[in-house]
C-alpha cells in the first residue's frame, strides 16, 4: 500500500518519490513475483497464488497519476487507487504535507487509469471514521460512493478500502450489502478474509522493502506501521487546527 507518489522531494511521509517505487518494482521482478491483474480479481483469485502481489494507492492522489502510472507501465505492474468519492479533483484535507497541497485525481485521470486496466476502488465519500457512522451514514459513505464512481468511470466498483484503515463488523456487514467484492484493511487487517484483507503500508523510509518479503521481518513491519496507522488517530486534530492555516 502506497499513498502518494512525487517525482520530486516532497515534506510528506505519505509520499514515495518515484525512484524508489521504481527500486520496488525492480526488486519484485526480480523475485519473481506475480502482478495480481483486475481479471484475477474479477475471477476471484486474490489469494491463488502465494507469489503475488497486489499494489494500491489510497486516497487517489494525481501524484500517482503522473509519476506512478509510467512506472508501472515501464514494469509491466497494473494496481488499484481508491478514490474518496467526496474528493474526486479536490485538494486533500487530512494529510499533513506543510508547503505543499496535494491534489486527488479528477474524473478524466480515473476513467483513463480504468482503460489502462487499473482498478479504481471506493475508499468512501468523505474519508471518515466508520465506525462512528451510523447506518444512514454508512450507506451514503459506502454504497452512494460506489454508485458515484461507477457512474464516472463506466465500470463495476468492486473494490473497497477502509479510510485509515478502520472498520468493524457492522461497516464489513454494509461493505457486504453494497456489493464490493473484496475491502482492504492496513496492518490491522486478517489475512486471507475478503473483508479486511491486510496490506503493508510503504513510505519514504523504506528505502528497500526486502524485510517485507521474509517472514521473519513482516511482524517488525506490521508492528511499525501499526503504531503510523495510529498516528492518523491524530487527524481530526490536524483538521480542526492546523490544515486552514496552510
Ligand atoms: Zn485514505
Amino acid at each position: 500500500m502506497y499513498h502518494n507518489i512525487s517525482s520530486k522531494f516532497e515534506l510528506s511521509f505519505r509520499s514515495v518519490s518515484s525512484n524508489l517505487l521504481k527500486k520496488h518494482l525492480k526488486l519484485l521482478k526480480n523475485k519473481g513475483f506475480n502482478n495480481i491483474t483486475k481479471l484475477d480479481l474479477i475471477k476471484g483469485g486474490l489469494f491463488d497464488n502465494k507469489k503475488s502481489v497486489f499494489i494500491t494507492f489510497d486516497d487517489a492522489y494525481e501524484g500517482v497519476y503522473y509519476s506512478a502510472l509510467p512506472v508501472m507501465e515501464e514494469f509491466g505492474f497494473s494496481a488499484a487507487v481508491f478514490i474518496p468519492a467526496g474528493y474526486i479533483g479536490k485538494f486533500n484535507e487530512w494529510d499533513f504535507t506543510p508547503f505543499s497541497r496535494l491534489r486527488h485525481m479528477d474524473k478524466k485521470m480515473l476513467i483513463n487509469l480504468s482503460k489502462n486496466g487499473w482498478v479504481v476502488g471506493a475508499h468512501g465519500s468523505t474519508h471518515t471514521d466508520l465506525r462512528k457512522c451510523s447506518n444512514g451514514c454508512l450507506r451514503r459513505e459506502i454504497c452512494d460512493s460506489k454508485k458515484k464512481i461507477e457512474d464516472i468511470i463506466g465500470e463495476e466498483v468492486f473494490l473497497f478500502a477502509y479510510p485509515f484503515g478502520l472498520y468493524n463488523e457492522k461497516v464489513i456487514d454494509m461493505v457486504k450489502n453494497c456489493g464490493y467484492k473484496y475491502a482492504f484493511a492496513t496492518a490491522n487487517g486478517i489475512t486471507n478474509n475478503r473483508y479486511a484483507i491486510s496490506r503493508m503500508a510503504l513510505y519514504f523510509i523504506d528505502a528497500s522493502p526486502i524485510p517485507l518479503l521474509n517472514d521473519k521481518y513482516c511482524r517488525l513491519y506490521l508492528f511499525r506501521n501499526r503504531i503510523i496507522s495510529s498516528l492518523s488517530a491524530l487527524t481530526p486534530i490536524y483538521k480542526k487546527y492546523i490544515n486552514h492555516l496552510w
